[in-house]
């Protein structure tokens, strides 16, 4: 019999048609590309009414990267046989040869057409009769799903869970500042997970680190880069030029404030060369004393564009959780270096018209950003 990966969309049944034939035709060319950009050689990706076919010889590793692929919501290896009666009792009962003698099973079936001339019903009553083993309908160990088509049926045991979301590149750009800790890695992923496309921008210390960290942020956008087809692209901007000037012009207690103020302020620069739409960080509330209310209103106040913060509500032991599961955490424990200006008693209620004039004291602070701009280098991971 036959055997093929199907694979289920998540949410697209929320769109209206046009918008869903657009994410599903690009959902197919993303999982083209990540196939074979994984090295896998022959594959079929084919269309079907409610979910794709994916055909191939190379099943487990096939599996092991759809799980990584945004907008499935989840998979199943299948056989694929006709959809009259007989061909899908002789694929279930073959399916229920590998259920031990001990274990309960209970037969779920679907019918799309209903023109077929049965009924799920009796796919679950007829055939389940000639299974001898004990059927449990509430909690059964194996549970065999039949999902009748017009011209096949497709018999399977197990759903494997996919990350679900948006296929990636479907719902704008966006431009995260990633920093090596734990945070945004996790909010970037999460962006793209809801079909965001990413470039990265990191604000490099310079001096100011406790340690050289560039080696481990290449790293985590590489990882990152395993969710999405194609390469990233990083954009480092060095940043101890303006970071100086800060602390040497400015109230100590500002420091935290106007650094990232003015990250804001570059970032959105290089957001619209790139066509992005928003900023993304790895902002939380509350999580450490400087994230208040006001100060992630003053620190973003300068900006025409959305910043989005998708942690904004996560406990701490979520977000290493989630940073854990996607395969970031151990990356960002090796890359996080901690600054060496932050002040012993940075400020909790910015005030923005006090923070605007500390911002002016740093001369030339246009000149500063465009120079940052102009050393940029961008790496593609
Ligand atoms: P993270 O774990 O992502 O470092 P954090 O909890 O340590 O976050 P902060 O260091 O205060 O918090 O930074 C908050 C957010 O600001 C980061 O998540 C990131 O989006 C951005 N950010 C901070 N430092 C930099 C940097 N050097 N370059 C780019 N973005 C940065
Ligand atoms: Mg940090």
């Amino acid at each position: 019999m036959k055997e093929v990966i199907i694979v289920k969309y998540a949410e697209l049944w929320l769109k209206s048609e046009p918008v869903r034939r657009r994410f599903i035709s690009v959902l197919m060319s993303n999982i083209k590309q990540m196939l074979h950009e994984c090295g896998v050689k022959n594959f079929g990706v084919v269309p079907a009414r409610d979910m794709i076919l994916i055909e191939t010889k190379e099943k487990k590793k096939v599996i092991e990267i759809l799980k990584n692929v945004f907008g499935i919501s989840w998979l199943a290896t299948a056989f694929e046989t006709g959809s009259n009666f007989e061909a899908i009792e002789d694929a279930v009962l073959e399916v229920a040869r590998t259920i031990p003698e001990n274990k309960t099973f209970a037969i779920r079936a679907s019918r799309s057409d209903k023109q077929l001339p049965y009924k799920s019903r009796d796919i679950e009553v007829k055939i389940g009769e000639k299974i001898n083993r004990s059927v449990n309908l509430s909690d059964p160990d194996f549970t065999i799903y039949v999902e009748a088509k017009t011209r096949h049926a497709y018999v399977y045991t197990e759903k494997i869970e996919g990350p679900g979301g948006l296929p990636y590149r479907t719902t704008g750009k966006v431009l995260v500042l990633i920093s090596g800790g734990i945070d945004s890695p996790v909010a970037s992923w999460l962006m793209m997970r809801r079909g965001c496309e990413v470039e990265f921008a990191h604000f490099h210390p310079e001096v100011f680190a406790a340690k050289d960290n560039l080696e481990g942020i290449k790293n985590i956008v590489k990882r990152l880069s395993e969710y999405a087809p194609g390469a990233l692209h990083l954009h480092i901007i060095p940043y101890s030029e303006i970071q100086s000037s800060i602390a040497r012009n400015c109230e100590r207690k500002a420091t935290c404030i106007l650094c990232r103020r003015i990250m804001y302020k570059i970032a959105e620069k290089l957001a619209k060369t790139m066509n992005a739409e928003a900023i993304v960080t790895g902002e939380n509330l509350a999580q450490v004393a400087s994230q208040t209310m006001d100060n992630l209103f003053v620190e973003a106040h300068a900006l025409t564009m959305p910043v989005f913060r998708p942690l904004i509500c996560f406990n701490k032991d979520e977000t290493i959780k989630l940073a854990k599961k996607i395969g970031t955490y151990r990356l960002s424990v090796e890359a996080s270096a901690c600054c060496l200006l932050t002040p012993k008693r940075p400020m909790t209620s910015a005030k923005l018209e006090f923070i605007k004039r500390e911002e002016k004291k740093i001369k030339n602070l246009d000149k500063l950003i465009e120079n940052a701009l102009k050393r940029r280098q961008e790496v593609i991971l």
